[in-house]
C-alpha cells in the first residue's frame, strides 16, 4: 500500500467509521441474519487478500459459494448469519497465487468471473488505452470509450492493439483450466471482451453472453451458470438475454448488501468491491458494507453545500 494522499484520506474515514461504531453495528446486523456481505475483488496481491480473509474467519464469517447463494434463492431459505460470498472480477494472472491460493489455503469458496479475449489475447482492452495516452497516441480514456457505440471501441482497440505490445495480464487458458479443478473456486462469465453490454448491439450482447459460456465450459468442462456484468452495466435487454442463455444469477457492482428482498432479483445481485492498494482498514470498512455508503453521503452534502455557491456565481 502507498502512502498517497488519496490512501491517508481513506485512512481517517475508515479510522472514523470504526471509532464509531459502524463497523461493529453491521457486524451485529451479518449476526444477527440480516444480510449476506457480497464482496468482490478485481486484482489483489497475496497479502491484501488473505488479510481480508482472515479478518473475516476471525470475525466468525462463514464463507457461502455460488451454489450455496443460488440454493438459497431456489428454496428460499433464510438467510445464514455471519455470512460472506467472495467473488473477483476478470481473470488476472495474479489471481492463481493470490486468491486461489488463499482459497486452497483456508479451504474457502470464491467465484471468479472471466472474459475469455483477454485469457487468450493475455490483455484488457483498457490497457491498450492506457499505455496509448502514456505515449500520446490518444487524448480519449477508458471512461469516455464507455460512452461510445460497441463497434467502435472494438475498432479503436483493434488499431492500437497492432501499435502496443503489453505484457501478458490475464491469466492464460491452461491456468484457468487449473484453478477450475480447485474445489473451492468457481468460474463464472464475464463476457467475451468485457464490453460495456448496454452500447451493444442485440448480437453483440448474445454473442457476448452465449459464446464466452460455451468457451469456458470447453475449457473447464463444467457448466458456467453465473454471471457478472462488465463495469457492472446493464439493463433489461442483458438480464432477459442472460435467462435465455441459461445463466442463473448476475451480479452487478452496485454497492448494497445481499438482503431476502434482493435475491429476489437474481439478476441484480449486488457487491461491495474492495480495492488493491488501499489500506487494509479502509477494505475492512468496505467488505461491511459501510465505506461507500458513508463516502458518497459526505459527497452528496458537499454537493448540496456548493450548490448555491455555483448558481451564484452564474
Ligand atoms: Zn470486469
Amino acid at each position: 500500500m502507498e502512502p498517497t494522499i488519496r490512501n491517508i484520506l481513506g485512512w481517517c474515514i475508515a479510522s472514523l467509521l470504526i471509532s464509531l461504531g459502524y463497523v461493529k453495528r453491521a457486524k451485529l446486523r451479518a449476526m444477527a441474519g440480516d444480510f449476506i456481505l457480497s464482496v468482490y475483488f478485481h486484482n489483489p496481491t497475496l497479502k491484501e487478500f488473505e488479510f481480508c480473509i482472515k479478518w473475516l474467519l476471525k470475525h466468525k464469517f462463514q464463507f457461502l459459494s455460488l451454489h450455496d447463494v443460488e440454493q438459497l434463492i431456489i428454496h428460499k431459505k433464510p438467510l445464514p448469519r455471519s455470512s460472506v460470498l467472495i467473488t473477483v472480477d476478470d481473470g488476472w494472472a495474479l489471481n492463481k497465487e493470490a486468491v486461489v491460493a488463499i482459497a486452497n489455503k483456508y479451504k474457502l469458496p470464491v467465484g471468479i468471473f472471466i472474459s475469455t479475449e483477454p485469457v487468450e489475447e493475455g490483455v484488457f482492452w483498457w490497457s491498450y488505452l492506457d499505455e496509448a495516452r502514456k505515449s500520446a497516441f490518444v487524448s480519449f480514456s477508458k471512461e469516455d470509450l464507455k460512452e461510445v457505440p460497441n463497434k467502435d471501441r472494438i475498432n479503436i482497440i483493434d488499431t492500437l492493439k497492432h501499435k502496443i505490445k503489453i505484457p501478458r495480464q490475464a491469466l492464460t487458458v491452461e491456468q484457468v483450466k487449473a484453478i477450475a479443478q480447485s474445489p473451492y473456486v468457481t468460474i463464472g462469465g464475464h463476457t467475451l471482451t468485457h464490453p460495456i453490454l448496454p452500447n451493444c448491439d442485440y448480437q453483440q450482447v448474445y454473442d457476448e453472453l452465449r459464446l464466452s459460456k460455451l468457451k469456458l465450459e470447453s475449457w473447464i468442462g463444467k457448466e458456467v451458470k453465473y454471471f457478472a456484468y462488465p463495469n457492472g452495466s446493464y439493463s433489461s435487454r442483458e438480464i432477459d438475454m442472460l435467462a435465455d442463455t441459461n445463466y442463473t444469477l448476475a451480479f452487478t457492482t452496485e454497492p448494497h448488501y445481499l438482503t431476502a428482498k434482493r435475491l429476489e432479483n437474481k439478476y441484480q445481485l449486488p457487491r461491495f468491491e474492495v480495492y488493491q492498494g488501499r489500506t487494509n482498514i479502509e477494505n475492512i470498512c468496505r467488505m461491511l458494507g459501510v465505506y461507500q455508503p458513508f463516502k458518497n453521503s459526505v459527497l452528496k452534502t458537499i454537493e448540496l453545500l456548493t450548490k448555491p455557491l455555483s448558481r451564484e456565481k452564474d
